[in-house]
């Protein structure tokens, strides 16, 4: 699986913390180079050392057509062409319904879907040049699945990038271009430091595995996604959860306990 990507290129957004970071080191690993970018150049371009190889920071913000247009024109200036994008790049405040603005709103909608709309049209001349090409989605299972109070602009944010993968995979396949998506639970990364055991204890009791997922498991399904072996997945989720999403009622828990 690791050796059909080796040499090739992709571009990952929101790269510079948490799943990103994990995203990018794994294709790191498998051999590819790594467009590393974030907002700061300082955090993405710490990744890209991390990574190590041919992998560079770019800054960009992804609710920006410009921004999006000039990373897609750095990884191609850079190292050739666009093999994989990771539309990964989200933010999560939370504000509940009667308080939350009408600014807010657009906030994290142009955050989270805009920027698939605009990190995929930023790289498709590239892909279509080539004939090939990988988009993978970070969505998540809120929105798309379940709720949580404060999260209503998130979670259509999430369910929105999920309709905009379906028509984009049927639009695109004719280029031979892929489009899926990522659904992770709760996952541990770096935002989560200090958040205190009380919390993390509450969040592993609602999962079944009874572990909150790595940026190595969401990374590992991305890299499926990205390999020779899903040459004919396109438009697909796999959730990432540990199970999460399964119990019917707190009941299903307690009978495992
Ligand atoms: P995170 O640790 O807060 O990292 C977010 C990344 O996105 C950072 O690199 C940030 O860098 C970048 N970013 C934010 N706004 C940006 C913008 N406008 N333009 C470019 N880059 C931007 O978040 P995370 O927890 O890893 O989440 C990553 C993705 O996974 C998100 O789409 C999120 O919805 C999804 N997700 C996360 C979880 C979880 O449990 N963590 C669960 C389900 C889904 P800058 O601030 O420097 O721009």
């Amino acid at each position: 699986m690791l050796k059909s990507l080796q040499g090739k290129t992709i571009i990952v957004t929101g790269g510079s913390r948490g799943i990103g970071r994990g995203i990018a080191k794994r294709f790191g690993e498998a051999g590819l180079n790594v467009l590393v970018v974030s907002r700061s150049l300082v955090d993405a371009e710490k990744v890209a050392e991390e990574i190590g190889g041919n992998a560079s920071g770019f800054a960009a913000d992804v609710s920006d057509e410009a921004g999006c247009k000039a990373m897609a024109a750095a990884a191609e200036e850079r190292y050739g062409g666009i093999d994989v994008l990771c539309a990964n790049a989200g933010i999560f405040p939370a504000a509940k319904l009667w308080d939350m603005t009408p600014q807010e709103f657009d906030t994290v909608i142009s955050t989270n879907l805009r920027s698939s709309f605009l990190s995929v049209s930023a790289v498709l001349p590239a892909m279509t040049r080539a004939g090939s090409g990988r988009i993978i989605l970070t969505s998540s299972i809120t929105g798309p699945i379940t709720g949580y109070p404060g999260w209503s602009h998130y979670g259509a944010s999430k369910a929105g990038q999920l309709g905009f993968m379906r028509t984009a995979a049927i639009e695109l396949a004719p280029r031979g271009i892929t489009v899926n998506a990522v659904m992770p639970g709760n996952i541990f990364t770096e935002g989560l430091d200090g958040i205190g055991g009380d919390y993390i204890a509450k969040m592993e009791a609602s999962i079944p595995m009874k572990r909150l997922g790595t940026v190595a498991d969401i990374a590992n399904a991305a890299l499926f996604f990205a390999s020779e072996e899903a040459n004919y997945v396109t438009g697909q989720t796999i959730v990432v959860d540990g199970g999460q999403v399964l119990p019917e009622s707190l009941g299903a828990l307690e009978a495992m306990a």
